[in-house]
């Protein structure tokens, strides 16, 4: 496979302005690094966060873009896990310290000193990027790289929360309908819980789409459910959604958040707290949840329902997703 010396990559200079395609020359891999063709690279709302200036401190300038499915094209002289021609997935969690008290107690997602995939170095918003082989997963050679890519941050973020929620869940209620809530709800089906979605307020295409998926009750995140929730995710960065979930939640049941970034959380009465309910939020991954969900996904047989964009259009993936006009998962469909 040829390699050539320039790429095109959809970059962003400064939060807040839209990102610009641009001729750039190829990244080379490092001694523990694979170069990778981006075949497809999802578009998650972390990417609208820092494009935004809602993250602090991203490289600059910064290629976004965390979901990335690819093939290897050469690797760096200390590689040993991948060889060109592999087709593999890089998520979000980029680097760790290894030495850190978290990376030392197996919690490398609260990594003291992490690296991030498309904030704090290069991501996949470009024909090509390198990649730590260490944080790299092996995809099977037969995946749509279109329909995997969303399982390397939606799926993957998804499959944490949903891990977190506990024990005995029969109920289980998913705020904010978008990538990572349709593909935890197949993961929810497949355990055979039952999946409450709640949406924006008049959202009718995000209800009947959690309708089709399987939900047995969707309706809006201002609404009760017709059961109490045993547990809930929220995946909307929407603060009031805690309050909210919290008074849709059983005793004893646990909020989880899974989202990045939150608007503020208004206050609100400790009696919807009180009853041994937990909130708790969810950051990064972990290698082992990465492991753990791919082996996962084809046995719940999980389908992603994607939309996808070519990489001179990541603006417009942006601007749809920032207005709620995504159903699934936007993706760029690069090569
Ligand atoms: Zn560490
Ligand atoms: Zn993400």
């Amino acid at each position: 496979m040829a390699v050539h010396a320039k790429m095109q990559a959809m970059v962003l200079d400064s939060p807040g302005m839209p990102l610009c395609l641009r001729e750039i020359p190829l990244p080379v891999p490092g001694l523990n690094q694979i170069l990778l063709q981006v075949h497809a690279c999802g578009v998650c709302r972390t990417d609208l966060h820092i494009a935004d200036g809602d993250l602090p401190n991203p490289k600059l300038p910064l290629i976004l873009g965390h979901e990335i499915v690819g093939t290897v094209l050469a690797v760096g002289s200390q590689v040993t896990k991948f060889h060109p021609g592999d087709r593999v997935g890089v998520p979000w969690l980029g680097h760790t310290c290894g030495r850190c008290r978290y990376c030392l107690k197996g919690r490398e997602n609260l990594c003291d000193y992490p690296g991030f995939t498309g904030y704090t170095r290069d991501g996949g918003f470009a024909e090509y990027t390198v990649a730590d082989e260490k944080y790299t997963f092996p995809l099977p050679g037969s995946s749509s790289p279109i329909h995997a890519a969303p399982l390397l941050c939606a799926g993957l973020i998804g499959y944490r929360s949903y891990r977190m929620i506990g024990e005995d869940v029969e109920h289980l209620g998913i705020y904010g309908f978008g990538a990572a809530a349709h593909i935890t709800t197949q993961v929810a089906l497949y355990h055979g819980q039952k999946v409450y979605a709640f949406t924006a307020p008049g959202d009718l295409a995000a209800q009947k789409f959690a309708l089709s998926l399987g939900a047995v009750w969707a309706g809006d995140s201002t609404s009760q459910p017709p059961a109490l929730l045993d547990a809930a995710i929220i995946f909307a960065p929407v603060g009031s959604l805690i309050p909210a979930a919290l008074a849709a939640t059983a005793k004893g049941g646990v909020v989880v958040c899974g989202g990045i970034h939150m608007s503020l959380i208004p206050s609100f009465s400790y009696d919807i707290l009180w009853g041994e309910r937990v909130v708790r939020s969810v950051a990064n991954l972990t290698r082992q949840d990465g492991e753990e969900f791919l082996a996962l996904a084809p046995k719940v047989l999980i389908k992603t329902e994607v939309q996808p964009f070519p990489l001179e259009d990541a603006n417009r993936a942006l601007d749809l997703l920032r207005q709620g006009q995504i159903q699934g998962a936007a993706v760029l469909n690069i090569s």
